[in-house]
């Protein structure tokens, strides 16, 4: 048997497609279990659905025709239980639904398994004989091994987009009332057309667009093509020199497999089947590959590699004339595999609605973006259907994280009906703009903004924020070319400075490393979050660390409301050294005869060993902010942008609520203020737990200060000190965040943690 595995794994792993392992794995496997059927259903998250995608023994007619919902047959029971079921008798089982066009009415056992990678099903494998009794053992095992390795196979087809591709093939229709499940990334609720994006050039990430104006198509195909053509010719020219002939005769090739017989002509005949030009670009680039992969002579299947390239080539300059001409429908719902920031800054903001991405968790830059906009997110979509669902009517909860496509007219009026009622409750809050974030027993806890992401700081000036608590100072050095000077970096400060006097302002040093990169200064790591980040990287390079500091204390001149933060303290040396060059700034530009104040100075709390040290730290600092989006990464050992562990990534954790008040024990301690800067100062449910601790002041994006003030305005410090007792004693993120939220529930303001009102 274990031979026979062998040669199964062999084949399968050579199969040039997930079509031809699929075909494949059931000759094979029904030949090894001398059974009468051997089929693999794929599972279809989008429709909910198990469809028969290969099948040794089934009427052929059927495969891609037989769909079964998550609650229907067997086959769905393999899945939901996520374990086999090996049966003498199926037609007697009650969850045996039949098929009359299958033709599977004579057989009687039936062995199935699921296909699982990394806890998600992706299908289900199953045998059926006509015999009576159940498969004997060595086939349960023999069909679990199977399935494990066609699992990794699968995992890669999906990731490739090639199962998205075999579905799209089976499917006719997107009517769906189910949802997709992704994390909650911002909340509120949109309902919207979904604009597709994907990175530049990125073939593989090409959604399929249906076109009208199908020679408008062929003109931008062409032009790129073109462009591609003299960029080839120019290479070849440029390395005449260095380069013999016939080595320079691979560009020739190129040209020619550009011509209008092979690559372009297909391309041009896939336009004028209705697809845009980058779509037809895809389809023809990777039938051509898998042809060339296919060969025999190595030299020649490596030439997939080229042609490949060359698709990426020829798609980067379609992409830039697309580029000029992409319009955004008024309630645009932005999706892609991994939405970055510049993506969703190109999209204006009064079209943007709505930011789906199968990537990436809720304190992934973009989310922290997208709650600064007001728009909610959705984050770690993993099964969203990329390239099927451009210009599909899409909903987006951003509370749940659910995703809808096409969804059915009931469930659009409900979440019409939702988003109106959000809108009202917003208007509603903002009322409370101009009143203090004052307790019912009248503790005053100052309410700041989060900004740096945004040029412009008039949302976070229009929210009624009593100053900013968090200046974020890398994004003004991300959208440069270079680093700004001192003088550019004093104009962007003085401004902020300025607009905010007399409330405070807190600019935080250089936080560059991890997800936040510059292009002018590549970090290249194994492990970027767990490398050189933040001080990290300043201390080691004073000469960036000091013109920053310069301009942040120059801004200050006359209006004297800086606050500095050092971010990514892991050590009290880093701190003593921080403060160092802190010092020298202020005592060189005292030299230079400017009437500058000493500023104060803090520490983000967001790294484990500065809670075990932050009683060191705050003898020595005016106030500690804590990070609770990096504390909470690093006490749970959880990637913030991994969706496949977001599940833990929760500062409702026991763990990192422990650490937030061991920390805020500290500061009460050495007498100085403590303030939480990460998201979960933006969170109505947690907001009440930090009141309880006896926060100083909560910093948070703009559009969620109303929510935060309304917790503030309806509780008293003692009513919070008992719930904080209360969730203490409790074991799990889960529990604390139902007990939470049944508060809102139960004080009628369930809507500040769902959706509605
Ligand atoms: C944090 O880590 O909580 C924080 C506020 O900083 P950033 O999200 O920029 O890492
Ligand atoms: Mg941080």
């Amino acid at each position: 048997m274990l031979d026979l595995l062998r040669r199964i794994v062999e084949e399968v792993n050579n199969a040039p497609n997930l079509d031809q392992a699929l075909s494949i794995i059931v000759r094979r496997v029904k030949d090894a279990m001398s059974a009468d059927v051997c089929s693999i259903y794929l599972t279809d998250e989008l429709q909910q659905q198990h469809v028969l995608m290969a099948s040794e023994g089934l009427n052929p007619d059927s495969v891609g025709n037989i769909r079964l919902t998550f609650d229907e047959g067997l086959v769905s029971l393999v899945a939901s239980r996520v374990e086999l079921v090996n049966l003498g008798n199926a037609p007697e089982h009650p969850r045996y639904y039949y098929f009359p066009e299958s033709g599977e009415e004579k057989f009687n056992s039936f062995l199935g398994v699921p296909i699982i990678h990394h806890r998600q099903v992706l299908g289900v494998l199953i045998v059926q004989s006509s015999r009576t009794e159940k498969f004997p053992e060595e086939s349960e095992t023999i069909m679990i091994t199977i399935a494990s390795q066609l699992a990794g196979a699968m995992a890669h087809a999906a990731a490739c987009g090639e199962i998205e591709r075999i579905l799209e093939q089976t499917d006719n229709a997107l009517d769906d009332s189910k949802p997709l499940s992704g994390l909650p990334g911002a909340s509120g609720v949109a309902v919207g057309t979904a604009v597709v994006v994907y990175p530049l050039a990125d073939l593989k990430a090409i959604p399929y667009r249906q076109i009208d104006d199908i020679d408008a198509e062929i003109a931008i195909f062409n032009v790129a093509l073109e462009s591609v053509r003299q960029e080839i010719r120019q290479l070849s020219l440029r390395l005449a020199e260095v380069l013999p002939s016939e080595d320079r005769a691979l560009f020739d090739a190129y040209l020619l497999m550009l011509n209008s017989e092979s690559l372009g002509g297909e391309t041009i005949a896939h336009i004028r089947k209705g697809s845009w030009a980058a779509g037809a670009l895809r389809q023809t680039i990777i039938e051509h590959v898998k042809v060339f992969k296919e060969m025999d002579d190595p030299y020649l299947s490596e030439r997939a590699d080229d042609i490949y390239d060359l698709g990426q080539r020829i798609l980067g300059h379609i992409q830039q004339i697309n580029h000029k001409q992409t319009e955004y429908p008024a309630e645009t719902i932005l999706i892609g595999e991994q939405i970055n920031a510049s993506m969703l800054a190109e999209v204006p903001t009064s079209c943007l609605k709505g930011v789906v991405s199968a990537r990436g968790s809720s304190t992934s830059h973009v989310a922290i973006l997208a709650r600064a906009l007001g728009i909610p997110a959705v984050m770690g979509a993993k099964n969203l259907p990329v390239s099927r669902i451009d210009a599909c009517q899409v909903i987006v909860d951003g509370y749940s994280g659910h995703v809808y496509v096409s969804p059915s007219q009931n469930v659009r009026d409900q979440y019409q009906q939702l988003a109106k009622e959000e809108a009202e409750l917003s208007s509603e809050l903002m009322g409370l703009r101009d009143l203090p974030a004052m307790t019912q027993d009248n503790i005053h806890i100052p309410l700041f903004a989060n900004t740096g992401l945004l040029s412009d700081v008039t949302p976070s000036l229009h929210s009624g924020a009593e100053g900013i608590g968090l200046y974020r100072t890398e994004f003004p050095f991300m959208i440069r070319q270079c680093f700004p000077s001192e003088e550019e970096q004093y104009q962007i400060y003085r401004q902020v400075l300025d607009v905010f006097h007399p409330l405070p302002v807190t600019l935080r040093t250089l936080d560059i490393g991890g997800d936040k990169a510059l292009s002018y200064f590549p970090i290249e790591e194994e492990n970027p979050f767990l490398g050189w980040r933040g001080i990290r990287i300043t201390l080691d390079h004073p000469e960036i660390f000091l013109v920053q500091v310069r301009a942040m204390i120059r801004a200050s001149i006359g209006l004297d409301n800086l606050h500095i933060l050092l971010p990514m303290i892991s050590t009290v040396t880093e701190l003593t050294d921080s403060k160092f060059f802190i010092n020298r700034a202020y005592e060189e530009l005292i030299e230079e005869n400017l009437e500058v104040k000493r500023p104060q100075v803090g520490v983000m709390i967001e790294v484990p060993a500065a809670v075990y040290q932050a009683d060191s730290l705050a003898k020595r600092v005016d106030f500690f902010s804590i990070g609770t989006n990096d504390l909470t990464q690093y006490l749970m050992a959880v990637d913030r942008n991994n969706a496949s562990v977001a599940e833990l990534y929760d500062s409702l954790q026991p763990a990192v609520l422990r650490a937030i008040y061991q920390t805020v024990q500290s500061a009460k301690r050495h007498n100085i203020p403590v303030s939480v800067c990460g998201e979960m100062a933006g969170d109505p449910a947690s907001a009440l737990v930090l009141i309880g601790m006896g926060i100083d002041s909560l910093s948070m994006s703009a559009s969620s200060l109303t929510r935060v003030k309304w917790v503030i305005r309806n509780v008293t410090q003692v009513r919070a000190e008992e719930l904080l007792k209360d969730v203490l004693v409790m074991e799990d993120a889960k529990t604390i965040r139902q007990y939470l939220n049944g508060r809102f529930e139960v004080s009628g303001m369930g809507g500040l943690v769902r959706a509605g009102k």
